[in-house]
């Protein structure tokens, strides 16, 4: 009889009373509602990163745009001349080189024409640096429509102008030069008044005919150029070869 009770005695000593396991539950459910607000709370910030994130990424993207628009502008610029509004040196040189490149090897034929205004300082002189100004402008405009859409001007020097021919041969690169010549003094410009008179001297060079390489090419065309000055202006001169022929 002792030992029933001392058992019924500590079962109810290791069983929780009724108020106990209210007492626990409420404890969890407590729990619970702090992980359910530190959940919540979490979640908040990530709504607010992802915010940022976003907000950031579109930034980025506009930053990106606005750079790629300022890089297109500044590589225009960086080939254009900004009186005349053609190609520059540097556009000239580039397509030079490359199109005559190793990579080109001897496989194209193409002619370059130096182009020089005649007296130009001249006009400077008497009608002052404007009216030069405004007949650079004018060549320019001449020998853009004089050319065809694949060729190339670039202003390279202060009244200095090459004219670059891909896939054109000598004979029509002489044609092409000829043809240069008479447009601009066929052409008319006008300064306060009276009629500029403008002539151009012309120095033209070809590959394979003159030269496979870059450089001899362009040297040998403003040596052209200069025959032609020297043999008194308004005219086209056609330089001799100057290394060994390369087959077309
Ligand atoms: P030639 O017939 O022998 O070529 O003589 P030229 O007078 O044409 O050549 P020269 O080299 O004696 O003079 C070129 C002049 O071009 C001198 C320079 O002041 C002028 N010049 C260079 N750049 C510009 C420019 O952007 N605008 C103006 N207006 N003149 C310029
Ligand atoms: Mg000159
Ligand atoms: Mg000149």
């Amino acid at each position: 009889m002792a030992d029933e009770e001392r058992q019924q005695n500590e079962q109810e000593a290791g069983q929780p009373s009724e108020e106990e396991m209210r007492a626990q539950l409420e404890e969890e459910r407590s729990r619970v509602r702090k992980l359910e607000e530190e959940l919540a709370r979490v979640r908040e910030e990530l709504e607010e990163l992802r915010i940022v994130y976003q907000n950031t990424v579109e930034h980025g993207t506009l930053i990106e745009n606005e750079l790629d628009q300022k890089m297109r502008v500044a590589t225009v610029q960086s080939m254009t001349d900004p009186l005349t509004g053609i190609y520059n040196r540097l556009k000239f040189n580039d397509a030079l080189n490359r199109r005559l490149g190793r990579r080109a090897g001897g496989s194209t034929v193409s002619s370059l024409i130096m182009f020089d205004i005649d007296r130009f300082k001249e006009v400077n002189d008497t009608m002052g640096h404007a009216a030069g100004d405004a007949t650079l402008r004018h060549v320019a405009r001449v020998l853009k429509a004089t050319l065809r859409e694949q060729d190339l001007a670039a202003r390279v020097g202060g009244e200095e102008f090459a004219l670059w021919l891909p896939s054109t041969g000598l004979a029509t690169g002489r044609e092409v030069a000829e043809r240069v010549r008479a447009a601009l003094t066929e052409s008319r410009l006008y300064w306060a008044g009276a009629e500029l008179s403008i002539t151009g001297s012309l120095g033209l060079a070809g590959k394979p005919e003159t030269t496979a390489q870059a450089a001899n090419l362009y040297t040998a065309a403003v040596a052209a150029l200069y025959s032609a000055q020297e043999a008194g202006r308004n005219r086209g001169e056609v330089a001799g070869p100057v290394d060994r022929p390369v087959d077309p």
